[in-house]
């Protein structure tokens, strides 16, 4: 058997007001047509990263739209997970190939998976597949009543060939595919359906529900930060693509001039990720002796209200990646209206555009520029936070995403 993640309910009504209306509107009209159906969500980690993110929030909403959905998780040993990430670096563009070993720990994970699937025996209309990591299943569980889509999050627009050519025969079996962004398709990709829209992040969830001023200097001073003192903060796991040491160089050249500034580096170590380790290793030996420099994790209680805090207390928001798919903190810290230094990299860009959200960067003399104008002319750092915040519910609030699979499903129903 998967395992199935425990989810709650949520319900769209309390979306009102919060969401456009007009898309509150059309995902109960499109809702109608798919009443009943059964959907599932395949991942490979319950938490830590975007896709645990956003399956969290929407699995709940598909229910309350009458349409049954579940979301299970693929199993898998270290070494497994050892493999996909480096089949993830490799679709990003990394060098190198798997040697034959790794693929035989790949295939045998994915036979395992698929039986576990078969052994659940539920008739699902429509199994979504996120990332690499369970994208074997659709041939290898042999499964062709339901339509598979395959959700891919990553930036797959110059892929390692050698990774590539691993993966695209099982990709044969699916009926669509969905990228963030056009240029993330990559060539001759074997699939009829295939859809471009972005992620999105729940407004009520507890990362982004508003909180009180003095709750959120409270649960700031807890976990160590000096809520009179000045704020950067970059969230994202320990990874190199996210270049928390770019990050770190960066701040050191913006302290000479704004001597009390505090860095928060916030990274979660997340099981499917043990690249993690070693990068979150890196940071902590090159920031240890700096007592401004506070490096946080989940395995110290930093959670969701923690980082919610952080990012609405923050003067900046950075995110200084250097390969990324979306780059769901970027909208969550623009919710709050808190602005953004963000590398020009993926879906970052859609996010800051001319005059609102934030700075895109190139380098780390342009991000510690652009932190130091940001944090030296607030009015404008406010003005950008604001218009970012408006951006961001127009178009990367949960309802949106859920209307925009609604609209896949009922193509691939008709
Ligand atoms: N996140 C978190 N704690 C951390 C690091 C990340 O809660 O210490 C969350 C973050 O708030 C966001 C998600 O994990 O919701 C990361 O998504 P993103 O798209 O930015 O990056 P990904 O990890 O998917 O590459």
């Amino acid at each position: 058997m998967l395992d199935v993640v425990d989810i709650g309910k949520r319900s769209l009504a309390t979306y009102r007001g919060v969401a456009p209306d007009e898309q509150l509107d059309a995902l109960s009209r499109c809702a109608e047509r798919l009443r009943g159906a059964r959907c599932l969500h395949l991942s490979a980690t319950p938490y830590g990263g975007g896709v645990s993110e956003i399956l969290r929030s929407l699995v709940p909403l598909y229910n309350d739209l009458g349409i049954v959905a579940d979301w299970k998780l693929i199993h898998g040993d270290d070494t497994f997970f050892q493999v996909t990430k480096r089949i993830h670096n490799g679709l990003q563009g990394a060098p190198g190939a798997l040697t034959e070993s790794e693929k035989a720990i790949y295939l045998a994970n994915s036979q395992l998976n698929a039986r576990r699937l078969i052994a659940d025996s539920e008739d699902y209309d429509f199994i979504f597949v996120h990332d690499p990591q369970p994208l074997a299943l659709a041939t290898l569980s042999g499964n062709r009543d339901a339509r598979w889509i395959w959700r891919c999050h990553i930036d797959t627009s110059r892929p390692n060939p050698s990774f590539w050519e691993l993966l695209a025969p099982y990709l044969l079996d699916y009926d669509a595919a969905i990228f963030t962004l056009q240029e993330f398709i990559p060539p001759a990709l074997p699939i009829e359906h295939v859809r471009v829209y972005p992620p999105a992040i729940d407004p009520l969830s507890p990362k982004n529900h508003p909180l009180p001023q003095p709750l959120a200097r409270d649960v700031l001073e807890w976990i160590g930060i000096r809520t009179h003192r000045p704020l950067v903060t970059q969230v994202s796991r320990f990874d190199r693509w996210k270049d928390p040491m770019g990050v770190v160089r960066a701040y050191q050249r913006v302290r000479p001039h704004v001597p009390d500034l505090q860095l928060a580096l916030v990274g979660s170590l997340a099981m499917d990720d043990p690249e993690g380790w070693d990068c979150y290793e890196e940071v902590r030996a090159a920031t240890v002796h700096d007592s401004l420099i506070h490096v946080l994790t989940n395995l110290v209680g930093v959670g969701n209200v923690e980082v919610n805090a952080l990012q609405a207390y923050s003067d900046v928001v950075v995110q200084k990646s250097l390969r990324e798919g979306f780059g769901l903190v970027v909208a969550e810290a623009l919710w709050k209206g808190t602005p953004v230094v963000g590398g020009r990299v993926g879906g970052i860009p859609l996010q800051l555009r001319e005059d609102s959200g934030g700075i895109l960067v190139d380098s780390v003399e342009e991000c510690a520029e652009a932190m130091l104008h940001l944090l030296r002319q607030p009015d404008e750092a406010r003005l950008l936070g604001a218009r970012g915040r408006e951006h961001v519910r127009q178009h990367f609030l949960m309802p949106r995403l859920l209307l925009d699979h609604l609209h896949l499903l009922d193509t691939l129903s008709s």
